[in-house]
């Protein structure tokens, strides 16, 4: 594993250099070089939070363009946000407010490719290559990414997974996590350095070694076995079993995940990442549960980690309001889904961007105009989730593989149909149409704020991780802070025990206040927040994530004010 330093300088007085744009422009081609405010939009806002002004957008078309980018901008002092596909909910790739130097975005999306490496069980992804894209390379080989619905289906990168420690819905394998990337960071003295710890022999001249790895030159005698550097979190499934411990089971904040290029949130540039992929499982079966007491969940769960011999596929809760708020709101998003395929979402995600950025478009309307036209399409839930939707409050879809299956069917024959509750196994059509729905439910209340939008003044929007040994998982709100809520969505990995809390709150209230009176409440109950988002420019980074930024990038060059913390440039150290 090598570092290649470029004896590149922070200049002393940084700021927009009116060279910068030709040079960016030389590199990359006029035409990826976007400026102005309605060309530059969809980069400079985030999906759900954030916006500021930026310099340019520059798109490299290759790793190598992608690092001149980078050694033009670090030389003109400006501040580099790395970007992937942008579907980050806290703003994390995007700017936000102002800054005291200029802002240049690096989009990654036309960097795809990726490279499977010993026999496809690793791979090693390029900045754009996308989690679907992933997804179908290794379908033919039996395996599968770390995450293969609810990300995947906006196109979000594989990269951008790692860097935000993203969790997802399956519960064996934790974060996205690596110890092995190919990475450039600006050390303490202002020198931009490649680090090349994939775990690849691939030379030391950074341009050299960049053009290997796109065109996948290396062999099997190149490639360490790299055993002392984890390319997963090979411990998860051990520590989501410890259902005693008082501490959550995943955080983003947790430093026993903060390494080099994990949690990373773009302060650093990355070229490559090496993961591990997972072999897939021969036979799936979903278990519908519902109970109108939440002991019975809290019982399940407990059996479930602490004595199953084999841990689920997946388990994903949803209460009743946030059902029924996703049959409506989420309804267009499920068809579409179930009609068109996976493949086709992100560019209809994109086409609505682009039609929602349009100067004269009024806001929302493009949201209002579907939901129009999806409350006259008939019903789309298959009828055995709606009859378990008017009988119980509290909904978990369980899916277990191979021997899982008589597993959690024994178990679950054992405790029901009880005074409480009751389960059904799901036809295959049931357990697509339930977690699609369960997907669905992600994007309701953004959708129930643009169609309500003369009721609603915001979405507060909350990621948690509760401790593994807590039973009480059910929020209670005390009567001031329920009071402007017009409606609370409770859904998540609740083996995990990882939560996303989206309260729709009434016009005219402040939503900020309301946000941080409920933050100590979640303090008293051992929560972590955020669970898996990431903190983008939403939260506050806690101390070891903040340390994690501040070394990574001690010049605060890269995606600066990340989690509140320090916007302003740092002076380099003299030799
Ligand atoms: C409907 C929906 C469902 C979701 N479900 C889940 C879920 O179940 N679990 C979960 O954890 N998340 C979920 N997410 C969020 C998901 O984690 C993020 O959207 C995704 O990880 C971000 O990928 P991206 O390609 O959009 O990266 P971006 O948002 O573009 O970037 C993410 C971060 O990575 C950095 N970055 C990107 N590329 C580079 C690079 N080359 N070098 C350095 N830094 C870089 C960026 O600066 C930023 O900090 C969901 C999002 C949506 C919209």
């Amino acid at each position: 594993m090598s570092d290649a330093a470029s004896p590149m300088c922070l200049p002393d007085h940084p700021g927009a250099d009116a060279d910068l744009l030709g040079q960016l422009r030389a590199i990359v081609g006029r035409r990826h070089v976007l400026t102005g405010e309605s060309a530059t939009r969809p980069f400079a806002h985030g999906i759900r939070f954030g916006a500021g002004a930026v310099l340019a957008v520059v798109q490299p078309g290759t790793l190598v363009a992608q690092w001149r980018v980078l050694c033009a901008c670090v030389a003109a002092g400006v501040i580099v946000i790395a970007q992937a596909a942008n579907t980050g909910l806290t703003g994390g790739s995007s700017p936000d407010g102002s800054y005291d130097r200029p802002v240049v975005i690096v989009s990654t999306r036309r960097l795809r490719g990726l490279h499977l490496i010993r026999q496809g069980r690793q791979v090693v992804c390029l900045p754009g290559a996308t989690l679907y894209e992933l997804e179908a390379v290794l379908r033919p080989l039996g395996r599968e990414p770390h995450s293969v619905i609810g990300s995947s289906c906006i196109g979000a990168s594989v990269m951008g997974g790692i860097c935000n420690n993203s969790g997802g819905a399956l519960v064996r394998r934790g974060p996205a996590y690596s110890e092995l990337a190919l990475y450039a960071r600006v050390d303490a003295h202002g020198r931009l350095e490649l680090v090349n710890h994939l775990g690849i022999a691939l030379g030391d001249d950074p341009e050299t070694m960049l053009a290997r790895l796109e065109s996948g030159r290396f062999g099997p005698a190149d490639i360490a076995d790299a055993e002392d550097r984890s390319a997963s979190d090979h411990g998860y499934a051990d520590h989501v079993r410890q259902i005693d411990a008082d501490t959550p089971a995943r955080f983003n904040a947790d430093p026993t995940r903060l390494f080099e290029a994990s949690g990373s949130a773009g302060k650093i540039m990355l070229f490559a990442v090496r993961l591990d992929t997972f072999a897939k499982d021969r036979d799936t079966r979903v278990f519908y549960i519902g109970t109108n007491d939440p002991a019975e969940l809290t019982a399940l769960r407990r059996a479930i980690l602490g004595s199953f011999a084999n841990l689920p596929v997946a388990g994903e809760y949803m209460h009743r309001d946030c059902f029924d708020i996703a049959a409506r709101y989420g309804k267009d998003t499920y068809l579409a889904i179930q009609k068109l395929g996976t493949d086709r979402i992100p560019a209809l995600f994109a086409a609505k961007a682009r039609v929602d950025g349009l100067r004269f478009m009024p806001a929302g309307l493009t949201d209002r105009i579907i939901q129009f036209v999806a409350d006259r399409l008939p019903s789309h839930l298959p009828p055995r989730l709606l009859a378990w939707r008017d009988r119980y409050e509290h909904h978990l879809i369980l899916r277990m593989a191979d021997d899982g299956i008589a597993e959690a069917y024994d178990w679950l024959s054992r405790h029901f149909p009880s005074a409480s509750g009751g389960f059904f196994e799901c036809t295959p059509a049931e357990a697509e149409g339930a977690f699609l729905h369960r997907f669905a439910a992600a994007g309701a209340a953004n959708r129930y704020r643009a169609v309500h939008h003369r009721t609603v003044e915001n979405i507060v929007a909350l990621d948690i991780a509760l401790p593994r040994n807590c039973e009480d998982w059910v929020e209670h709100l005390p009567p001031e802070i329920a009071a402007p809520i017009l409606h609370r969505l409770y859904y998540g990995h609740f083996l995990c025990h990882v939560f996303h809390q989206d309260y729709i709150v009434a016009k005219g209230t402040d939503c900020v206040a309301l946000e941080n009176a409920m933050l100590p409440l979640l303090d008293r109950r051992g929560a972590e927040y955020p669970a898996e988002h990431n903190v983008g420019h939403l939260y506050h980074a806690k101390p070891a994530l903040a340390q994690h930024y501040a070394t990574l990038d001690p010049c605060n060059v890269f995606n600066p004010g990340i989690g509140h913390t320090c916007r302003d440039a740092r002076p380099p150290a003299t030799a």
